[in-house]
């Protein structure tokens, strides 16, 4: 596992095993994925697949890019990948009073058009000719106002759907997604199992809480990519509007130092050799707190063998877990 950006301005995680290589999430520019895979030394051309948890920008950024480039498959869920799409397709709505401007405007290029068309064709023949020309006009200033995209911004090279709770396998690994609760139209966390090694990563980031598939899901794992994303204290205190407050310690936003370190405390297997802390809140936390609250709760069960904690980054990427 290598975690290239964790946090709100961009994830993207690689996980390899055998012969495959998956890219988990694109969130930011398909250079800046590049650059930081050169830097950990990961191949882009080894990728073999791009797994998305959901459609937030954070998770996407550089999706379509990276995946045309690269001409590899995108694995969402059906929601997600239709969010996505929606979330592509330009906005049709406009105020009334633009609405109007619009309307006057395209009035008068159609009067225009006639008035051209009136004087110039005096030959019926050709007053088709003088149609295109007002129907084009009409087209960019009309109707929808925003001007029809040169390509399709939503095209991707191969699109796979999977749902969560139903595994599947890309190459050498076997893929089991599961439920998280967020804001998202169906986002999903993954288990990761290295068949031939039986090794099993897993990440579970952007949930506003813990529930129990989740808690089912990851047990047993060696390498464990965990939220922590806020210091409740920081946060109320913070900087964020207060409606932006109640969403991330909503039971779909994101997972508190607190919250994460009860699991680790009362759910947690214990068995992993890696922890990661990731999605980290650069404005409502400290990697010192989440560091803290997750080695309390770990306690004694760390050791040079086991429960090591490392902590993701949002400005460059960690080095590769290998196990
Ligand atoms: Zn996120
Ligand atoms: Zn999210």
């Amino acid at each position: 596992m290598t975690v290239l950006a964790s946090g709100s301005k961009g994830n993207a995680t690689v996980i390899a095993a055998g012969s495959t290589t998956i890219l988990v999430d694109a969130g930011m520019s398909c250079k800046e994925l590049m650059r930081r895979m050169a830097q950990t030394g990961e191949d882009p051309q080894a990728l073999n697949a791009i797994l998305i948890t959901h459609e937030h920008l954070d998770h996407i950024a550089g999706l379509s890019v990276l995946a045309r480039r690269l001409k590899i498959p995108v694995f969402f869920t059906e929601q997600t990948h239709r969010a996505w799409v929606r979330m592509l397709t330009p906005r049709t709505t406009m105020s009334y009073a633009k609405w109007l401007e619009l309307m006057q405007r395209e009035k008068e290029t159609r009067a225009e058009a006639t008035a051209a068309a009136c004087t110039l064709v005096e030959d019926p023949m050709e007053a088709d000719a003088a149609e295109p020309l007002a129907e084009s006009a009409a087209s960019v200033d009309g109707d929808d106002a925003i001007p029809k995209a040169k390509a399709d911004p939503a095209f991707l090279p191969a699109v796979e759907y999977f749902r969560a709770g139903h595994g599947f396998s890309i190459g050498d690994i076997d893929i089991n997604p599961f439920t998280i609760p967020h804001d998202a139209a169906d986002p999903c966390g993954f288990v990761f199992h290295a068949r031939s090694e039986s090794i099993r990563m897993a990440i579970a980031t952007d949930l506003g809480y813990v529930p129990p598939n989740v808690k089912m899901a990851l047990k047993h794992v060696d390498v464990l990519l965990l939220e922590s994303n806020h210091d409740l204290e920081m946060l109320k205190d913070g900087p964020y509007p207060w409606s932006v407050k109640q969403r991330v310690l909503s039971r779909v936003g994101h997972l508190s130092n607190t919250a994460a370190a009860e699991f680790l405390l009362h759910d947690y297997d214990g068995g992993a050799h890696t922890i990661v802390l990731g999605h980290l809140s650069e404005k409502n936390n400290l990697p010192e707190l989440a560091r803290l609250a997750a080695e309390q709760a770990i306690g004694d069960r760390m050791s040079l063998l086991g429960n090591r904690i490392v902590l993701a980054a949002q400005d460059a990427p960690l080095n590769p877990i290998c196990l």
